[in-house]
């Protein structure tokens, strides 16, 4: 007996079910290929496991069986180290039995009545052709600290449970341990192993209590496909808690994002918005749980939809730039100065989209360009047409994207511009956020510099959002400071506000910037700004952006003053 296991050279399968019929069709499928053994009942398998554990490449198991049915016996191959790399594969009628039969570690499941023969042996060839890696896949199967799924093993059986049991629905979760890299950097790997451990124990004794199953599909991301709970929150709360209990001195949070079963959503997706809202509380400690819901999904499907209209949206024109004025406050009257070019769109169904909506949408891939170029080119025939028209010069600044900075034709396309519409570079001028200037210096700054040299004016919008410091701007390259709106706001209630503002319109003088407030609304904001010497005032006190032709009347109003002051 013992000698034959050398002689062996085709994999032995174990075939356990207590139908003759069954036992004998899958004798028959499988002889080809494979030697046989069979058993009736649990209690034979286990023998014959026990006998022939070192060379069995894999079992078929039944469920229901008399005497010792198959959830006991994969309990015990489960247990015993030497049998526990043996792969099981289910046989089953009852679908709603593969749930539990791969939470205990089942490998696939057959249905019965039994599928096409080849699909069979297709599928014992598949896991059998592994067993000589036999310890490689079991490794790479469960996680070694969370003992849960790995990513891929933990997708594909989440897959299979979506396919074959569509009664079943199931939520997806996703958890992340905060700041994980720290924990492991300040406290040593060891510490963070133990972290992993004691959150993958605490997710398999919670699924060994519902319909579910879990998997540690990243570093410290653990994926969570389940019966929908009654209360999230008191299931994240009781994570933490388990993770609370490691070390008093260390603090570890977890934070959780849900996407709820929806209908014919397979688990890829339904994972990826679970992930999403998990990083959306990326941080709040306060509330770590993100429920995805209608809202989201509504505001996803707007996006989408907005991601598409945009290229139709360019061909038809749909793209409308409003002009708002910067008045001279330290002449008398104001004396209207320059303009800032804000793009709009009208959408032929959703009505006019303010650029909130969807700048910070077209910058996340990248189609910023789009609309930048297209406001770029409207502004300058703008310049263009009010010069014939009124034979004034009013100059237009237009917003740069932190995205436009990376584009290497740049500085080419901006001086087109000029030449193509026969304009000065002091007529255009640039806005670029405080964040793209502090985000990537050296290149960026080079650029800006390259910019500079060729006559055009730039600006740093929202000034005072970032984190520039005071140090860092006097190297930077700039002509105009343009404060962010939210200082202007309360300095006529704020002395505290009031003073901030002229601390940085000192900044401004010292480094010898213009200084631009914007969002100014009040006759009271504006007298402010104008004794603690502030230049320009843009905001809705002087005026809302307008279409071209409203903006024109500013244009001629202006025009009047000047030539009363020509009298
Ligand atoms: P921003 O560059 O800081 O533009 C100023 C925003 O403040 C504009 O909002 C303007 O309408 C609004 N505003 C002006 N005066 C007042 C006021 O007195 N009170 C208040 N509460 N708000 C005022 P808008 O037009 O909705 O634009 C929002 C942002 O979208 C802009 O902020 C800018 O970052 C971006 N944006 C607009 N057009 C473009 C564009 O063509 N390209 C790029 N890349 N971004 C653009
Ligand atoms: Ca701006
Ligand atoms: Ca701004």
């Amino acid at each position: 007996m013992t000698k034959s296991k050398q002689l062996r050279h085709r994999p032995l399968v174990l075939v356990v079910d207590d139908q003759e019929i069954n036992r004998d069709t899958l004798g028959i499928i499988l002889e080809d290929d494979y030697d046989i053994l069979y058993a009736e009942n649990g209690k034979e398998a286990l023998s014959l496991v026990r006998e022939h554990q070192d060379e069995l490449s894999i079992v078929l198991l039944d469920l229901m069986m008399p005497v010792m049915n198959g959830f006991e016996v994969m309990e015990v191959m489960r247990s015993v180290e030497a049998f526990s790399r043996i792969p099981i594969i289910v046989l089953t009628a009852d679908k709603s039995a593969e749930l539990r039969a791969l939470q205990m570690g089942a490998y696939d499941f057959i249905t019965k009545p039994f599928d096409a023969h080849e699909v069979i042996l297709a599928r014992v060839k598949r896991i059998t052709e592994l067993v000589d890696g036999r310890q490689l896949i079991s490794a790479a199967e469960h996680d070694r600290l969370s003992l849960l799924y790995t990513r891929s093993f933990f997708f594909e059986y989440a897959e299979r449970l979506f396919r074959y049991n569509k009664d079943l629905q199931l939520d997806a979760i996703v958890l992340n341990i905060e700041q994980f890299h720290s924990i492991n950097d300040l406290n040593g790997r060891e510490f963070g192993d133990e972290v992993l451990r004691v959150l993958g124990d605490e997710i398999r004794a919670f699924l060994s209590e519902t319909e579910g199953i879990g998997g540690r599909t990243e570093g410290d991301r653990f994926a969570i496909y389940c019966a929908a709970q009654p209360d999230y929150r008191a299931l994240l709360d009781r994570f933490q808690k388990r993770l609370d209990g490691i070390s008093d001195k260390v603090s570890i949070h977890l934070r959780m994002g849900v996407n709820p079963w929806q209908e014919g959503v397979a688990p890829a997706a339904l994972f990826d918005r679970a992930r999403a809202a998990c990083s959306k509380v990326r941080g709040d400690f306060q509330n770590p749980l993100m429920i995805y819901d209608e809202s989201m999904r509504q505001k996803e499907m707007l996006n989408q939809r907005l991601l598409n209209d945009l290229r139709p949206a360019v061909d038809k024109r749909q793209f409308i730039v409003y002009y708002q004025p910067k008045y001279n406050i330290q002449s008398q009257p104001p004396r209207l100065s320059s303009a800032e070019a804000l793009i709009r769109w009208k959408h032929p169904e959703l009505g006019m989209i303010s650029p909130g909506e969807f700048i910070p949408l077209f910058e996340g891939n990248g189609l910023i360009s789009v609309v930048d170029s297209y406001v770029w080119e409207e502004a300058a025939k703008q310049v263009a047409r009010w010069r014939e028209t009124y034979g004034f010069t009013l100059p237009v600044s237009v917003n740069l994207s932190r995205t436009d900075l990376f584009d290497p034709t740049l500085t080419e396309r901006l001086k087109q511009l000029i030449e193509n519409n026969h304009l000065d570079f002091r007529d255009i001028k640039l806005e670029v956020t405080e964040s793209a200037y502090t985000d990537n210096a050296r290149q960026m700054l080079e650029l800006i510099r390259g910019l500079r040299q060729l006559g055009f004016e730039v600006e740093m919008d929202d000034f005072g959002s970032g984190y520039s410091s005071l140090n860092m701007l006097s190297s930077m390259p700039l002509d105009v400071l343009k404060m962010d709106m939210s200082f202007v706001r309360n300095i006529e209630n704020s002395e505290m506000d009031y003073r901030l503002v002229k601390l940085i319109l000192d900044i401004a003088r010292y480094l010898n910037l213009c200084a631009v407030a914007e969002g100014v609304e009040t006759e009271g904001q504006m007298k402010l700004l104008q004794s603690a010497g502030c230049d320009l005032v843009q905001g809705y006190y002087f005026s809302r952006p307008l279409p071209p032709e409203e903006f024109e009347k500013l244009i001629q109003k202006e025009l009047n003053i000047e030539r009363m002051d020509d009298k």
